[in-house]
C-alpha cells in the first residue's frame, strides 16, 4: 500500500504544506509561512522534516511572491537538497525581462531592508533575497510552472499543474515594464499564482495557492475546448484563504468533483479570512470543511448555538474553549493532515482534535 499524506501546518494567515510518499519515502514543500506573530524562529514544515531526518526534497514549489507564501522557504532551500524548485512563470532566467524584474526587486528589498529594523518587514525581505539569489544561482534545478494541464510528478505521484496560464507572463511583464510595479505593491502577482493538483487512490488534491477567479474562469473555457469540464478535485485547499474575491459558487463547480466526499482547506488567521461567503459555498456544496485557524464567523454565530444544546460530543469541548479565547489567531483543526492510498481517502485529522460545527450532525445550514 502507497499512501500520499498531505499536511496543511497552521501558520496563521498563510501557505505552508508538505506532500509525502511512504515508499519509497520522498517529500515534498508547497510555500512556506513563518508565523512571527506567533514567534515563531523555524517554519514549522521545517522542523517537521528535521525531525522525520529528511535530507532531500523531490519538490519545492513557490505558488507566488507574496509574503505569505515565502518567508521562511530560505530553509528548505539552505539545508536540503532540492530535486526542482518550481516557481512562477516570470522568475526564472530564460529572458531578458528577468534581469530587470531581479533588480527592480533587489532594490525593492534593499529599500525594506534599510527602511526598518522591523521584523514583520526584514524577515521577509530577507527570506525573498535569498529565494532570489538561489533561483540565480541554481537555474539547472529551478522550473517555471505553468498550466493549462502540464503534466508532472509530485514525489512520484502524477500530477498536473492548471494555472497560471502561460500568457500571464506577457502580461505580468508588460506591467513590470510599464509601471514599475514590485513585490509589495503588485496584486498581480495572485494572478501567476501556481495551481497543483496531486493524484492517488482515485482521489485528486489541489493546492490552488492564492488564484484568481479570472485565470480560473479563463482555464475553464480553455479545457471546455477540449471537452474536460471539472478539475475533479476532492480535496481542495480553496484559493487565497478563502477569500470572497477569488472562491464563488462557478469556480467550486468547476474545480470540484460532483459526487462523493469533497473537502474544502482553508489556511488563514480566521480574523481577516475566510470570508462569509466561504460558508455559504461550504453549505450549498455539501462540503467537508477544515480550518487550520478558527474562523471570526464560528467565534461569533456559532457560540451561542452551541452552548445552546445540551448534548454536546466531548470533542466539542476544546473548540468552545476556543470560541472565548482572546487573540487574532486561535488554532481550530491546527495542522490538518489528509491521507489518501490506493482504496481512497484513508483519514483526515487535525492536530487539536476539535470538533467542527459544520461537520456536526446539528451543523447550520442557514448561516
Ligand atoms: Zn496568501
Ligand atoms: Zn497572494
Amino acid at each position: 500500500v502507497t499512501t500520499l499524506t498531505a499536511t496543511f501546518f497552521d501558520v496563521g494567515h498563510g501557505d505552508s504544506i508538505v506532500v509525502e510518499r511512504d515508499d519509497p519515502p520522498l517529500f515534498s514543500v508547497v510555500d512556506c509561512n513563518l508565523n512571527l506573530s506567533r514567534g515563531e524562529t523555524e517554519p514549522k514544515a521545517y522542523r517537521y522534516l528535521k525531525s522525520k531526518g529528511v535530507t532531500e526534497l523531490d519538490t519545492v514549489v513557490l505558488t507566488h511572491l507574496h509574503k505569505d507564501h515565502y518567508t521562511g522557504l530560505e530553509f528548505f532551500l539552505r539545508d536540503f537538497d532540492i530535486r526542482v524548485l518550481r516557481v512562477p512563470p516570470f522568475l526564472s532566467r530564460n529572458d531578458k525581462t528577468h534581469d530587470k524584474i531581479l533588480k527592480r526587486l533587489s532594490a525593492k528589498i534593499q529599500e525594506e531592508i534599510e527602511r526598518s529594523t522591523d521584523e514583520f518587514v526584514f524577515r521577509p525581505a530577507y527570506s525573498l533575497a535569498y529565494i532570489l539569489a538561489y533561483v540565480t544561482a541554481n537555474e539547472d534545478r529551478v522550473e517555471e510552472a505553468a498550466g493549462k494541464h502540464n503534466i508532472t510528478r509530485l514525489c512520484g505521484f502524477d500530477a498536473f499543474i492548471s494555472l497560471p496560464l502561460p500568457r500571464i507572463k506577457g502580461e505580468l511583464h508588460s506591467k513590470v515594464q510599464s509601471h514599475g510595479s514590485t513585490s509589495n505593491t503588485f496584486p498581480e502577482m495572485n494572478a501567476a499564482s501556481v495551481v497543483l493538483t496531486v493524484e492517488h487512490g482515485g482521489h485528486r488534491v489541489t493546492l490552488a495557492g492564492d488564484s484568481t477567479l479570472e485565470q480560473w474562469s479563463e482555464h475553464k473555457r480553455q479545457m471546455e475546448r477540449d471537452r474536460v469540464t471539472s478539475v475533479n478535485a476532492t480535496v481542495l485547499k480553496v484559493p487565497h484563504h478563502g477569500s470572497r474575491h477569488n472562491n464563488d459558487e462557478s469556480l467550486y463547480e468547476y474545480v470540484f468533483k460532483k459526487t462523493g466526499r469533497r473537502l474544502s482547506i482553508v489556511s488563514a488567521n480566521g480574523a481577516t479570512h475566510p470570508h462569509d461567503e466561504y460558508f455559504e459555498l461550504v453549505n450549498k456544496f455539501g462540503l467537508e470543511p477544515y480550518c487550520t485557524s478558527l474562523a471570526e464567523q464560528c467565534r461569533a454565530q456559532n457560540l451561542i448555538r452551541l452552548t445552546g444544546q445540551t448534548q454536546l460530543p466531548d470533542t466539542t469541548r476544546p473548540f468552545l474553549d476556543n470560541y472565548r479565547a482572546e487573540g487574532p489567531s486561535v488554532a481550530c483543526q491546527g495542522d490538518i493532515t489528509v491521507e489518501v492510498d490506493e482504496a481512497g481517502l484513508r483519514s483526515v485529522r487535525g492536530s487539536t482534535n476539535n470538533a467542527c460545527i459544520y461537520r456536526l450532525p446539528f451543523a447550520p445550514s442557514d448561516t
